[in-house]
């Protein structure tokens, strides 16, 4: 058995409301607390000037939105929507929308912070934002959706743009809804502004690549790690929490480079085969079915169960907060590499720094996507696009060379590998802020 269970297929009954992340207290499973506890450890192990890390406690600009749409039955509904921008002192500001029910202006502050700071480490000229609306997808239709997704970009319009501040898909978005945002936001300025939005289709803009580029960027951070810890990556089997965009295209590529995925979840379940998932099977399963959950050839894991599977490398590509305080003593991997933003809680990093595991921490290790996203708009904005080797080849340098640097501050300064990603970045963005000045 990959993990003790007493209900084997609680989690399918869970469907609206799932329960994944265990027992938390609540200032853990407060993410914009999290955020600012790892912003407080690095801004004092760099000593850094009190009104810097201060700044960057005050996000710059939150716009809170209502949004009515249109319900297919004739009713009118509200939703509520946020975009954040927490930092421009790099550059324009850069991050997702997130569709999800538990979206939460704390959430999306966190996740606006991380994107400054995931920009930062990996040295592309942006700041950090982030976006999310209140809303169940899963029960909304195709046309709600789409309705649902021009008013909020209507709605936030005011402050993006190609030079102020560029969404991408996160959570429950994806390819089609990015172009709904590029037509509407070309709509109300007369004219198409592909560089409003990344992760769009290839047809209306978008770069080859970007779909696969958060997992590929995963992949090599692994990659990466496997070399300098001396441990033969297709030797090591490898569990991916959530079977979406990070997940699914994680999955892919780490079994095309010869690895084996044991195991693998989404929100209804997970499954777990010693011998190895065959991810191309599960890809087309997916194509048909709403969840991977019910996919034959496998043993089910709850999904509440599915961080403490047996594995040497675990992969959390779903949400925030599932390794926790709650479960962080029974998970078996040796390294975590967070493909999702937030993942692990501050208590559970402390437990699992104790116990020897190491983690490479989402700013460095999901970076692939929004490094792919700038390839995106530097070619909206110069009208030339590139093949897709050169968009692989550029990526891995930028991936790379991160996690070379950030591994030499964790071995020089004995720090564990979350504080020296931090370290980096809130060096660069210290940087900015001094010769920028105080405006006025
Ligand atoms: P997605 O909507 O494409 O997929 C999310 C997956 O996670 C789905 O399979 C869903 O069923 C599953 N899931 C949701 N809640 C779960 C839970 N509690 N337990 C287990 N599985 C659960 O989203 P995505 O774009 O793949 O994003 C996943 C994570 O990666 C998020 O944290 C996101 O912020 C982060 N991220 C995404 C990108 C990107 O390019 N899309 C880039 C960087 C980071």
């Amino acid at each position: 058995m990959p993990v003790k269970t007493t209900a084997p297929n609680s989690a399918a009954k869970s469907v609206k409301q799932p329960s994944v992340n265990g027992a938390m207290a609540a200032h853990e499973a407060n993410p914009w607390a999290q955020a600012m506890e790892q912003l407080d450890r690095a801004a004092q192990k760099l000593n850094l000037e009190p009104y810097i890390a201060e700044r960057l406690r005050h996000p710059k600009r939150i716009l809170t939105v209502s949004v009515p749409v249109k319900m297919d039955d004739g009713s009118i509904k509200y939703f509520e929507g946020y975009r954040v921008q927490h930092n421009l002192d790099r550059g324009p500001a850069k991050g997702g929308i997130r569709f999800h029910p538990q979206v939460s202006m704390d959430e999306v502050k966190a996740l606006a912070f991380w994107m400054t700071m995931k920009c930062a480490v990996v040295n592309l000229p942006y700041g950090g934002a982030k976006g999310g609306v209140i809303c169940n997808p899963k029960e909304m239709s195709i046309g709600e959706i789409e309705r649902l997704t021009r008013r909020y970009t209507a709605e936030i319009s005011i402050i993006i743009g190609p030079d102020k501040d560029i969404p991408a898909p996160d959570v429950n978005t994806n390819e089609q809804i990015m172009g709904w945002v590029m037509d509407t936001y070309s709509m109300t300025i007369g004219y198409s502004a592909p560089g409003v939005v990344t992760g769009k289709p290839i047809e209306v803009g978008g770069s080859l690549g970007r779909r696969e580029a958060t997992g590929r960027g995963v992949f090599y951070v692994t990659r990466e790690l496997a070399e300098k810890r001396g441990f033969d990556l297709r030797k090591a089997p490898v569990a991916i929490q959530g079977f979406g965009n990070v997940g699914m295209n994680a999955a892919k590529i780490f079994q095309q480079h010869g690895c084996k995925v044991v195991a693998v979840s989404d929100v209804m379940g997970g499954l777990y085969n010693e011998d190895g998932l065959d991810v191309d099977q599960l890809m087309e399963y997916r194509r048909k079915h709403e969840s991977i959950a019910k996919f034959p050839k496998a043993e089910k894991i709850p999904a509440d169960k599915f961080v403490e599977v047996e594995c040497d490398i675990l992969i959390p590509a779903a949400m925030e907060n599932t390794i926790n305080g709650g479960n962080a003593a029974r998970i078996k991997a040796k390294y975590i590499i967070e493909g999702a933003n937030g993942p692990t809680s501050n208590a559970a990093d402390r437990i699992l720094n104790q116990r020897g595991v190491t983690v490479v921490p989402d700013i460095l290790a999901n970076a692939g996507g929004v490094t792919v996203s700038y390839f995106e708009w530097v070619q909206d904005m110069q009208a030339f696009f590139w093949d897709e080797k050169q968009v692989n080849a550029k990526l891995q340098d930028i991936i790379v060379k991160s996690f070379r640097d950030i591994y030499d501050i964790h071995e020089t300064n004995k720090v564990d590998m979350r504080l020296a990603a931090f370290m980096l970045g809130l060096r660069r963005l210290a940087q900015a802020v001094r010769i920028r000045g105080m405006f006025p």
